[in-house]
């Protein structure tokens, strides 16, 4: 039997989630109008050269959604499934998760869509270089701060600093965070996103009873994010007993040895062959019985299909918008508690603006510095969505986006709408 498709719009999908909280604050009709739209699209071609001498043309993407508390700040994706409907989402997102934890920055996001697993390192450094040089004009430590996200790395940060201060004849570290310690990076900040999920977890797995000591968790996705997580819930005392990749799943009920699988996939460039865990799909690692399940890889895996077969008492969001609305409508009717993404995974945004600070005062701080005021950061501002969500009696995702909206209107209302 053929049944309709889903449309899938993923903006449409985070419109969803800031409406209902939208809702319960009494915002301004226009204000929600205003809102629920980018400030500025941008979408241009990339000439590229393959080693091989063939040229050829990608599409690459920055959409700046809002400014009103500052520079906007975001990641820049390299995947093949990138499009402007998944950018725009995307920095809508960092909207949300920049004002959640409180940072003076806006929301955006870039992309190209590729794909760099095929791309040797020449050719990734052209693609990048030539999309940072369309965006010398609209980025800059006080316009817009790019990052990395799914696909990109330090490197590739390097490369588009380097880009922008060939072409503004001037050594700007502030442009882009997320690089390599050499050219102005920040100590932590490779790990900030999977500690900032496991610091998140622990203290929401304390506020639930969950015992650290051999809790069961499941990491999907296990990139940067999904495999520092591992490692930290390890440290711990958690077990692993579920991880996967885009190759597949592992399961071990007896605990994955993390630190083996990462030197595995480090080895190998993916977890493929890995033998410290029986095989599994990647489906079936969604389901696997465990007490916290870390969606870390890419949206919409979370869908009302395999919502009530999900296992977990605590979903913790590594990735933006693993979950579709109707699966945390059906989540919450379980009484499965999700940590959204706007704050599970602020980590990593949260050290791009110790990073962006300490790049402007010239001055670097200490590991152990940047890591005490990460958790001061998330733990405090987890708290106030707590305490939104117990006040109002709503899911900590509809909470963290009254904390943020509030937070954002707020700045839109002292400067005033320039209409
Ligand atoms: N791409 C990351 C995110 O989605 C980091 C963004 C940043 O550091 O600006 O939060």
């Amino acid at each position: 039997m053929l049944t309709a498709a889903r449309e899938v719009s993923v903006f449409g999908d985070a419109i969803a989630y800031f409406n209902e909280a939208a809702s319960l604050l009494d915002l301004d009709p226009g204000m929600r109008r205003l809102l629920t739209h980018p400030s500025r699209q941008i979408i241009f071609s990339i000439p590229f050269q393959r080693d091989n001498g063939e040229l050829e043309v990608y599409t690459g993407y920055r959409v700046q959604y809002n400014f009103a508390r500052g520079p906007a700040k975001g990641g820049i994706r390299y995947h093949p499934g990138v499009t402007l409907d998944e950018v725009t989402a995307l920095a809508f997102w960092m909207t949300w998760k920049c004002a959640v934890v409180d940072l003076p920055f806006g929301g955006g996001k870039g992309g190209v869509t590729c794909d760099p697993t095929t791309l040797s390192p020449r050719e990734l450094e052209r693609i990048t270089r030539r999309y940072a040089a369309e965006l010398v004009e609209v980025v800059g430590p006080d316009k817009d701060v790019p990052a990395p996200d799914v696909g990109t790395t330090p490197q590739v940060m390097a490369w588009f600093m380097d880009t922008y201060a060939m072409h503004k004849r001037e050594y700007t570290p502030g442009v882009v965070t997320g690089k390599p310690l050499e050219v102005g990076g920040s100590r932590g900040r490779v790990e900030a996103t999977g500690r900032g999920v496991s610091l998140v977890a622990l203290a929401q797995m304390q506020e639930m009873g969950i015992q650290t000591k051999d809790a069961r968790v499941v990491v999907q996705g296990f990139g940067n994010v999904g495999s520092i997580a591992a490692r930290m819930f390890a440290d711990q005392g958690c077990k692993i007993v579920g991880i996967s990749d885009v190759t597949g799943g592992y399961h071990n009920e007896r605990g994955i040895d993390v630190a083996g699988a990462i030197a595995y996939a480090q080895e190998h460039h993916s977890l493929d062959g890995y033998r410290g865990g029986e095989r599994i799909s990647n489906a079936a690692v969604l389901e696997l019985p465990c007490e916290v399940l870390v969606p870390a890889a890419l949206e919409n895996v979370l869908t009302i299909e395999n919502a009530p077969r999900v296992q977990a008492k605590l979903i913790v969001e590594g990735a933006n918008g693993p979950t579709t609305p109707e699966a945390d409508h059906m989540f919450a009717q379980r009484g499965i508690v999700v940590i959204p993404d706007i704050l599970a995974n602020a980590g990593g945004v949260t050290v791009s603006y110790f990073e962006w600070a300490q790049d402007r005062a010239g001055y670097f701080w200490r590991e152990s510095e940047v890591n005490e005021r990460l958790a001061e950061v998330l733990l405090e501002n987890f708290k106030r969505v707590r305490d939104v969500a117990s006040l109002r009696h709503v899911p900590l995702r509809t909470a963290a986006y009254i904390l943020a909206i509030d937070r954002v209107v707020r700045s839109m209302n002292v400067r005033g709408v320039y209409a």
